[in-house]
């Protein structure tokens, strides 16, 4: 029998690039998105990609009474936790609004999965759990630090709560997965990023520079002790990403771990630079950039130790950083104004 994957979050960028992976493998898919950021349009997407239907279910991961109603409607056998709000300037100002979503309604969902016996959750992480201080590469063994900002503190929270909460009962079986830069789209060019009002991440404001939305991009930087004073990151492509997803489901239904923490990079560092010239290159276009000062909360480098992930689960990124470029700008090309 098919396995069944409730996705919270994905009509999310992330996760409906996984819901592509997941209905590809096979898994009969559930999506629940309240659609705070993300368009219905995506459904759309997913089935002319992969000639499957998945099953939508428009709500909140806050709503008691609808888990409930879903756990209790849809045999579930696992789940993968994308919902949540992401934007680092955001979270600064409305503090309790990411708490709200993030924290509290990652505990509903948990409260409703264990009233449903159900155990396995993959969850969303991220590399901001580090903090400031270490040198890369990270590995996943460094003591987790007090992130600087409210987004990155309700990801370790979530963190610590999914790893107290196992400790509790055998009944769960948690992946953490903390993800490096996820940049790229759907090799389609029918599925990407499509981020509300002025873009924060590099890529999309890249694209929109190129497309003439933006006028010029500013490169945060250029005095980092790197090879060319720019910000190093660790780009992961989103279809890489989303496969993880599955790697780590795999792994929690055949070794029910009690905690499995991955990150999920590429193991290989980029400078801000380098992407922009790549960019440039691969697409056969010119950026306007310019040289502005360091974005407060930057580090200088960040890039994974991808080790673990190869040993444990068998990921190993594919798409190399001309295909990033390449299709995130596929995408941003064939849909100048996202899914609008
Ligand atoms: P996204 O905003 O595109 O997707 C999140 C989805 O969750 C959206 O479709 C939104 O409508 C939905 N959502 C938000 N709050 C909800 C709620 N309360 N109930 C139901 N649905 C809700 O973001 P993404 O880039 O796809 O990120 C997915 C997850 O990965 C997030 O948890 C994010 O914090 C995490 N993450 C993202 C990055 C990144 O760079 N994109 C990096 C590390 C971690
Ligand atoms: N960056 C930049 N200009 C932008 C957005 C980002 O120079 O308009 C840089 C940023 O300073 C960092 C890198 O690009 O060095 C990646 O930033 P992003 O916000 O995409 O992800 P982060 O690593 O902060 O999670």
């Amino acid at each position: 029998m098919k396995q069944s994957i409730l996705v919270t979050g994905g009509a999310g960028f992330i996760g409906s690039h996984c819901c592509v992976e997941l209905l590809d493998h096979n898994f009969n898919v559930i999506v629940l998105d309240n659609l705070s950021n993300s368009s219905i349009k995506v459904l759309d997407r997913i089935k002319k990609i992969t000639g499957k239907e998945l099953h939508f279910i428009q709500g909140d991961i806050r709503d008691k009474v609808l888990l409930d109603q879903v756990f209790t409607q849809h045999h579930i056998d696992a789940v993968i936790h994308f919902a949540g709000l992401k934007a680092v300037g955001e979270s600064m100002q409305v503090p309790l609004t990411y708490f709200d979503n993030n924290i509290s309604g990652s505990i509903t969902l948990l409260q409703a999965m264990q009233q449903h016996r159900i155990g396995h959750l993959v969850f969303s992480s991220s590399a901001t759990v580090y903090g400031e201080n270490y040198p890369s590469p990270l590995h996943e063994d460094l003591p987790t630090a007090q992130p600087t900002n409210n987004y990155g503190y309700s990801k370790l929270a979530v963190e610590q709560i999914l790893q107290a909460t196992a400790k509790a009962n055998d009944l769960w079986s948690f992946a953490l997965l903390r993800y490096f830069n996820p940049i790229g789209a759907h090799q389609s060019g029918l599925i990407g990023e499509d981020p509300n009002g002025i873009p924060n991440n590099l890529l999309p404001y890249v694209t929109q520079t190129a497309m003439g939305k933006r006028e010029v991009l500013s490169i945060y930087g250029h005095d980092y002790p790197t090879q060319d004073g720019t910000g190093v990151r660790d780009f992961i492509h989103v279809v890489d990403l989303a496969h993880a997803h599955v790697k780590a489901l795999q792994y929690l239904f055949t070794h029910k771990p009690s905690v499995g923490i991955w990150n999920i990079g590429t193991g290989t560092g980029y400078s801000v630079l380098e992407v922009v010239k790549r960019f440039e290159q691969v697409n056969q276009l010119k950026l306007n950039y310019q040289f502005v000062e360091r974005r407060a909360g930057d580090v200088a480098v960040c890039f994974a130790d991808a080790n673990k992930a190869k040993q444990d689960l068998g990921f190993v990124a594919e798409h190399n950083l001309d295909d990033m470029l390449r299709d995130v700008w596929h995408w941003q090309s064939q849909n100048p104004d996202g899914y609008a």
